[in-house]
C-alpha cells in the first residue's frame, strides 16, 4: 500500500479550531459554527473497520488537529482497532516539541501530512500570518527525521501570493533525507 491509495484510507474531521491565520484558508470563518466528528463517530467507524477491513489508513484532521489533548488516545485506540497507517494533517507548529512528537509516535501516529505555506519565514508566516510558525514547522520536520518508519508528507497550497516563490520551494523538499515524501498539493484563489 502507498502514500496515495486514497481508498486505502478514510478521513475522520476531528477538531475545528486552528491557531494560525492563513489568508488562503477557506473555513476560518466557520470554524466556530462547524462541529467536529464526534467521539461516538469514531468509535462506530473503528467497530466497522474493525468488522469488515475496509481500510487500512486513517487520517485524522481538523482544521489543526494537534489542538486535540486527547490526540494520542485516538491514535492508539485506532491502532488498536486495526488500522496500520495512523496520519494526522497538520500545520506541523506543535511538532518543534520534541516530547510531544515523540508522544504522538509511540501512540502510533505514523504518518504526518504538513503544510508548508512558503519557503522561508518570510514567505510562510505571511501567509500563515503568525511570526514563527516557519520555524517551528521546520523544527518539526527536523522532529520527524529522527524517528524510523515514520513518513512525512508536505502539502502546499499553491496560491497567486505563493506562486512566486513556488520554485524556491525546494529547500524544503529536500530537508528530509530519509524515507519521507513531498509532494504539493492544492491550488487555490
Ligand atoms: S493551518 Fe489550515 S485550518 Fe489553520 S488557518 Fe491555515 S489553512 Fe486554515
Amino acid at each position: 500500500m502507498g502514500l496515495y491509495d486514497h481508498n486505502q484510507y478514510v478521513s475522520l474531521t476531528m477538531e475545528f479550531r486552528c491557531n494560525l491565520k492563513c489568508v488562503h484558508c477557506m473555513i476560518e470563518d466557520t470554524m466556530d459554527r462547524l462541529k467536529p466528528q464526534s467521539l461516538e463517530s469514531f468509535e462506530e467507524l473503528l467497530a466497522h473497520n474493525s468488522a469488515n477491513r475496509q481500510w487500512r489508513g486513517l487520517v485524522l484532521t481538523g482544521s489543526e488537529i494537534t489542538l486535540r489533548r486527547d490526540l494520542p488516545e485516538l491514535a492508539a485506540r485506532a491502532r488498536s482497532a486495526g488500522f496500520e497507517h495512523v496520519r494526522i494533517q497538520t500545520h506541523g507548529m506543535h511538532l518543534a516539541r520534541l516530547d510531544y512528537t515523540q508522544k504522538l509516535i509511540d501512540a502510533g501516529v505514523n504518518e504526518f501530512f504538513v503544510s508548508i505555506a512558503g519557503s522561508n519565514p518570510e514567505t510562510h508566516d505571511d501567509i500563515t500570518q503568525v511570526r514563527g510558525s516557519f520555524a517551528k514547522a521546520v523544527r518539526g520536520l527536523e522532529n520527524l527525521d529522527r524517528f524510523e518508519g515514520v513518513q512525512s508528507i508536505t502539502n502546499t497550497v499553491v496560491t497567486e501570493k505563493a506562486s512566486a516563490f513556488c520554485r524556491t520551494l525546494s529547500r524544503p523538499w529536500r530537508m528530509s533525507a530519509r524515507s519521507n515524501r513531498w509532494n504539493s498539493g492544492s491550488i487555490s484563489q
